[in-house]
């Protein structure tokens, strides 16, 4: 991390969790946990069906709210898919695009991650677009070159001023869910790699402003190994968002 050129970010990816109800309990709790906070920038990714609401209360506590993930047509007869126009009218500023989820379950590619990156744009959100390799890529030596091409195509075409509203969020697959987080070496290797890459396409200049998150098995207990890395800028969290506690423990990683 290096604080005086990114603020740091910590999202929570809340998947296919949590109703309204839920939502709202959970920002109740967070309030008194967070109060104060601005050494770093606070977003959280609830399914669609409650991101209204968490935009209304989680405005208090000066989180920002993120789509999970968005169409490229601005609307349509597209049936169950949802805009960026939207996510922005339901009030979100962000928007997680090419999770690997999507990418194993739901077909994504780097062309799709790049028309919904230029959508996103289109609307006025902030892109989180993740990255990253399987276990069968990583133990083949592959890291990088799938590092390259997803960032390659991904990134297509887009402007140096574009990149001010990128963020880019390595998440080994492997890590994902599965407790087995990478060491902050390993994760600091990846996201160097990733910024040198990211100062070819644009500037380096430019490369310097992009936040880099990690993802993968991030908990309380792991994020300030993490964060001392001086190319990780924050993390993008799954299973340790979903609790209050957990999830201002880790916004807190300096120790309150
Ligand atoms: C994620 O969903 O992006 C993620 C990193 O999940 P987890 O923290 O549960 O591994």
């Amino acid at each position: 991390m290096n604080p005086s050129i990114r603020k740091p970010l910590i999202a929570g990816n809340w998947k296919m969790y949590k109703t309204i109800g839920e939502t709202e309990e959970f920002f109740t709790q967070l309030e008194p946990l967070v109060n104060g906070v601005n050494h770093c920038e606070m977003v959280i990714a609830p399914p669609f069906t409650a991101l209204r609401r968490a935009s209304e209360v989680a405005a208090p506590l000066g989180v920002g709210i993120s789509a999970q993930d968005l169409y490229w047509e601005t609307e349509g007869a597209w049936t169950g898919e949802v805009s960026a126009k939207m996510i922005c009218d339901a009030g979100c500023r962000y928007s997680i695009i090419g999770h690997s989820e999507r990418r194993q379950f739901f077909s994504e590619s780097d062309r799709s991650v790049n028309r919904k990156i230029k959508a996103a744009h289109g609307a006025g959100l902030e892109a989180i677009v993740c990255v990253g390799e399987l276990l069968a890529e990583r133990e083949a030596g592959q890291t990088e070159k799938v590092l390259e091409k997803q960032l390659t195509g991904g990134l297509a075409a887009l402007t140096e001023p574009d990149f001010s509203r990128i963020i880019i969020a390595y998440e080994p697959v492997w890590a994902i869910g599965t407790g087995r987080t990478a060491t902050p070496e390993i994760a600091q290797e990846a996201h160097r790699f990733i910024r040198s890459r990211l100062g070819q396409l644009i500037s380096p200049g430019a490369a310097e402003r992009v936040r880099v998150l990690y993802g993968g098995s991030v908990k309380p207990d792991n994020i300030a190994g993490l964060m001392a890395q001086p190319d990780i800028d924050g993390a993008l969290v799954g299973g340790a968002s979903l609790q209050a506690k957990s999830f201002a423990a880790i916004v807190n990683f300096q120790g309150r």
